[in-house]
């Protein structure tokens, strides 16, 4: 990636509650991470400037040469992968989901990628709309997907989703952690909400076990994408503040499917060169076979609108 720094903006508060107190917490390279002394969130300086950042959500971010820095090894090459991660998570959410006091299922999916939540959900008859950023990948989403009965729009949620559209269902996975106002886009969204209506997202926690044995090393540093961490004290007093009552918090379901080739590849970010050559022998033979996996150090949140 570029690190020009004319790209770039140097971050001096924190952009949840605004507070120009902080703490160093992590210094990688050109990237510094703070913790803001008011509510927690740790965040990201310097950032790529706004056209800059969404420019990275283009092609080479779903193909990338070096995933361990910035997007996916091959995205749409593992459909089933997430296919599979996502029908477990559905499993989990059924609880929630048959409180709903409407009858009406629609959904919309925010980084909505190529569907392939959307497309699950739709199988258990729930109505989607995906949104995201990218066009390179809806534009894939609207070809992969062109015989069901979904709806795929490239943008942000306030250009591309009226406050009239209501939902019972907002999901975000591995989302809130790229978007630069995390309180913007929570206040977006409960709008959009119908009363009672849930919000579901997932976002790694920087005060994880993992977190904090692996430093600079943790798989979730990723600084051109990642621009802020959260904790449970930083998720619970956004989604407070936003207008929403959390009914769940939990690390418990937050596994995902995996190839051993994708082992292989983060463990050459964590371990010494010789015992990366270890696993890489080890796992050699086991490059496809797929591993459900779960480090504990994320977060799915289901939280309801209240006002
Ligand atoms: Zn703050």
């Amino acid at each position: 990636m570029n690190q020009n720094l004319d790209n770039f903006n140097e971050i001096t508060e924190c952009g949840v509650c605004h507070t120009k107190e902080y703490t160093a917490f992590l210094k990688d390279g050109i990237f510094s991470i703070n913790k803001c002394s008011q509510c927690t969130t740790h965040w990201v300086t310097p950032r790529l400037k706004p056209e800059k950042l969404k420019d990275i959500y283009q092609t080479i971010y779903w193909k990338s040469d070096s995933p361990k820095d910035l997007g996916y090894d091959d995205y749409l090459r593992q459909d089933k992968l997430y296919q599979k991660t996502f029908s477990r998570r559905f499993k989990n959410l059924i609880p929630f989901l048959s409180k709903l006091t409407t009858t009406q299922k629609k959904v919309l999916d925010i980084g909505c990628s190529n569907g392939v939540f959307l497309s699950m959900m739709q199988k258990k008859g729930w109505k989607g709309v995906g949104l995201d950023i990218s066009e390179y990948i809806i534009e894939q989403a609207q070809k992969t997907r062109a015989h069901e009965d979904l709806e795929f729009r490239s943008g942000y949620l306030h250009e591309k989703v009226a406050e009239k559209e209501k939902f019972n269902l907002i999901t975000m996975w591995d989302v809130i952690e790229h978007v630069e106002d995390p309180i913007g886009i929570l206040k977006q969204i409960n709008v959009r909400l119908n009363p009672g209506g849930l919000l579901v997202l997932e976002t790694q926690n920087i005060n994880s076990f993992f977190a904090k044995l692996l430093k600079r090393s943790w798989h979730h540093f990723k600084h051109f994408e990642h621009i802020y961490h959260f904790n449970e004290t930083a998720l619970r007093n956004m989604l407070e503040n936003t207008g929403f009552n959390i009914k769940s918090i939990s690390t418990a379901n937050s596994g995902k499917y995996i190839e051993g080739k994708f082992l292989i590849e983060r463990s050459q970010r964590v371990l010494p060169k010789f015992l990366h050559g270890l696993v890489k022998t080890c796992l050699g033979g086991f490059q496809h076979t797929t591993f459900y996996a779960n480090m504990h150090d994320e977060y799915i949140i289901v939280a309801e609108k209240t006002e």
